[in-house]
């Protein structure tokens, strides 16, 4: 049996188009370099004004952000806006929840505006892992009054399965051997684990994946106060 996972192609990811320079600084310049007597009577930066508000109301020009493709602000503007995204909330009456936007002002570097702060891409990815350990947390809260054990990493195998697959995508498991001084986490897959998974099928791995992550946070967090006690 082969262990190629599917007998189709694989999707070609589309590609982003980079941002031009802004329209009517392009046109200003060029017509500045054609007629450099025009310097006498009109600034670049007018020009350049003068040539956007032309272009647009002409339809030449698109009233579309010409500085960032994610930038949702219309016309002429220095403060640039992604689509805000947020946390829903289940009477969606209250205040928005985890509000997160990509924003610029004033052509400083893009930063994620998130949790009242501005991060870097590195910076609101360890926000983001903070935030889905507290969910673990919140996790443990249902699960306590739901009389769900709490995971017992010493004791249990985690194993996550797709759908009709006959082996695991992976195991982990907690290791000890007298020949080494700490526990470890062991992981490994399995042979035969490929499959092909509609919607319904990826929806299911979804959430057993997720739930393998939380299971295997536990592990490492075992290890971990191992390693501390030491
Ligand atoms: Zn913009």
């Amino acid at each position: 049996m082969t262990t190629v996972p599917t007998g189709g192609h694989r999707a070609q990811p589309q590609t982003g188009h980079t941002a031009a320079a802004p329209f009517g600084a392009r046109v200003a310049a060029d017509i500045l370099a054609q007629m450099p007597h025009l310097a006498e009577r009109v600034t670049t930066d007018t020009l350049a004004a003068i040539c956007t508000r032309a272009a647009l109301q002409t339809g030449i020009l698109t009233a579309r952000c010409t500085m960032h493709d994610w930038c949702t602000e219309t016309g002429e503007h220095r403060d640039h806006y992604s689509t805000y995204v947020e946390a829903p909330t289940p009477d969606g009456l209250g205040d928005p929840v985890l509000m997160a936007a990509i924003m610029s002002s004033d052509d400083k570097p893009p930063t994620i505006g998130f949790l009242d702060d501005n991060f870097t891409p590195d910076q609101t990815r360890e926000r983001i892992a903070e935030l889905r350990a507290h969910l673990d947390q919140v996790e443990a809260l249902a699960d306590q009054l739901a009389g769900v054990a709490p995971p017992e990493p010493a004791a249990e195998t985690y194993s996550v399965h797709a759908r009709g697959a006959r082996g695991a995508l992976a195991n982990a498991e907690i290791f000890t051997s007298d020949a080494r001084p700490l526990p470890w986490v062991a992981v490994w897959g399995e042979p035969m684990a490929e499959a092909d998974l509609d919607v319904a099928g990826t929806d299911e791995l979804i959430r057993d994946l997720e739930q393998f992550v939380t299971r295997l946070r536990a592990l490492r967090n075992y290890i971990a106060a191992a390693e501390a006690n030491r």
